[in-house]
């Protein structure tokens, strides 16, 4: 039963209450008793004192009990409950009246509350009682003087039944009985309250324990619903955050195995193809190597190595890819002018633009400016680029690379006047593997990876890789990269 929540804090919190509304209890009646002494006392401060004339006459030569009993009748109006002692100037007792004398058990008194009280001391102070041993009473005391002997005492104790129990007093007392009855239904209203606030703390805690089992059991959609700010509503909120995130990373790992899965695919695709095709040709050489024509078995050949070829780049992109997608290639940053780095590389892509009757041209305004870069890599990423930009650019055609300076950092541009790329491929084009024109570009050798690698070098930098194309005008790829400031370069 104690396994809830709830069921903890109610029996805790009822011992709590109950045990604060005992202690209050005991001590306030206790304060009522003390009170109740202090005020009695300081009514009869001098009750003793005034009895001493009336008894001394009875106590000149023997101690005249009858007369004095007969006294303390007359004064009986005064106070009911008093019981009345003479001490020896030692604390023993010499006589009682108003006493049965069998009943007293103690026959000395200690003197030092009796001395307080005669010397002024704070009420209430408390005496021996001789009919109780043990218990402490207010009293009132004064010097008398029996049978020619002075300094003895007068010891009257006050109302000492009327309080010797705790039970007894309440039992009179209508205040007291009020005040307990009040103190128990405020110690009831409390426990029924609190337990009907725990009741409700508890159901939100319950709410949230049946969200995280059926979260548990794979309802990744659910979440807490959270209407407060105090510490459970946080932990809601911690946890729906904490259910967000694992969410994203579950369907990121989703994503990740289906592009594994992808990549699987297309690798093995595309390494057998061209595995195929080098087994056919030299298959073929193999087997009629004397039936055929010299020409032929040149063609056969070249084009088996042209797949081996093929074949070489796709392993190489692949490996590079893979390098930098694990970071197993750091950037080696080092300041270099951005101008003649474009110069050599359109340099290097001549030839091949002019094969295929493509204009290629670098414009390059400030050739002084200097980035702070992988320079072999910027060079693997712009080449990748302008080589696509020639490849997929008519004759006729024309390619641009341009540089722009823009607040801190270079603009690279390069722009083509090529078929463009429909709007449905944009967002896909940066993927491995991914083609607009499936069947054509294969045949060139281009394994889709290109501007993958472009991409993640360029994030390696910090930066990004961005494509505008329309189709029919052409294509333009964008980068960005940081200049070296001018007074970091000289030092
Ligand atoms: P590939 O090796 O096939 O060129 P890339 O990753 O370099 O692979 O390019 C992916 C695809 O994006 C290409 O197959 C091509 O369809 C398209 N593409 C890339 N650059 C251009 C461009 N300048 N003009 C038109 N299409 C382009």
């Amino acid at each position: 039963m104690l396994n809830s929540f709830y069921a903890k804090l109610s029996v805790l919190f009822l011992v709590l209450i109950v045990g604060v509304g005992v202690i209050l209890a005991t001590l306030g009646v206790r304060a009522a008793r003390q009170y109740a002494s202090e005020v009695e006392q300081k009514l009869n401060r001098t009750l003793a004192e005034e009895m001493v004339p009336r008894f001394e006459p009875h106590l000149k030569d023997r101690i005249d009990t009858e007369a004095i009993e007969a006294t303390i009748q007359d004064m009986t109006g005064i106070n009911r409950r008093i019981e009345i002692y003479l001490l020896e100037r030692d604390g023993a007792l010499k006589a009682s009246f108003a006493v049965p004398d069998t009943q007293i058990e103690q026959r000395r008194v200690d003197l030092a509350p009796v001395q307080r009280f005669m010397e002024g001391g704070d009420l209430p102070i408390r005496g021996d009682d001789p009919m109780r041993a043990g218990t402490k009473t207010p009293f009132s005391a004064a010097h008398i003087e029996i049978m020619g002997r002075k300094g003895c005492y007068l010891y009257v104790l006050l109302g000492s039944e009327q309080y010797a129990s705790v039970a007894g007093m309440v039992g009179e007392s209508y205040i007291l009985q009020t005040a307990l009855w009040g103190l128990g239904l405020i110690v009831l209203v409390t426990a029924g309250v609190g337990l009907l606030l725990f009741r409700r703390l508890t159901q939100r805690l319950r709410g949230m324990q049946d969200v995280v089992a059926d979260f548990e059991k794979g309802a990744f959609d659910r979440r807490m619903t959270v209407t407060s700010n105090d510490e459970i509503g946080r932990l809601g909120n911690c946890f729906n955050r904490m259910a967000d995130n694992l969410e994203a990373t579950m369907e990121e790992l989703r994503q990740a195995d289906r592009m594994r899965r992808e990549l699987v695919a297309n690798v093995s695709h595309d390494l057998r193809s061209p595995i195929a095709s080098i087994q056919g040709y030299l298959e073929t050489v193999h087997m009629k190597d004397g039936d055929l024509a010299p020409e032929e078995r040149q063609r056969y050949v070249t084009t088996a190595l042209q797949n081996t070829k093929r074949l070489n780049t796709l392993v190489s992109e692949l490996f590079e890819l893979s390098k930098l997608e694990t970071k197993q290639i750091d950037p080696t940053l080092e300041s270099f002018p951005i101008a003649e780095l474009v110069q050599d590389v359109v340099m290097q892509y001549d030839p091949q633009a002019e094969e295929q009757g493509v204009g290629l041209e670098a414009e390059l305004p400030e050739r002084h400016v200097r980035v702070e870069a992988d320079i072999g890599l910027v060079e693997r990423a712009l080449s990748n680029l302008i080589d696509n930009a020639i490849h997929y650019t008519p004759a006729d055609g024309m390619v641009r690379v341009r540089l722009e300076n823009e607040q801190g950092e270079v603009r690279v541009d390069v722009e083509d006047t090529g078929p463009g790329i429909p709007e449905d491929d944009l967002p896909h084009i940066f993927e491995r593997f991914y083609r607009v024109d499936k069947s054509r570009d294969r045949d060139r050798g281009g394994a889709g990876l290109g501007l993958a690698i472009a991409k993640t070098i360029l994030e390696l930098h910090g930066s990004t890789l961005e494509v505008e194309s329309t189709v029919g005008a052409g294509t333009t790829f964008r980068f960005w990269l940081p200049v070296k400031a001018r007074a970091e370069s000289r030092a």
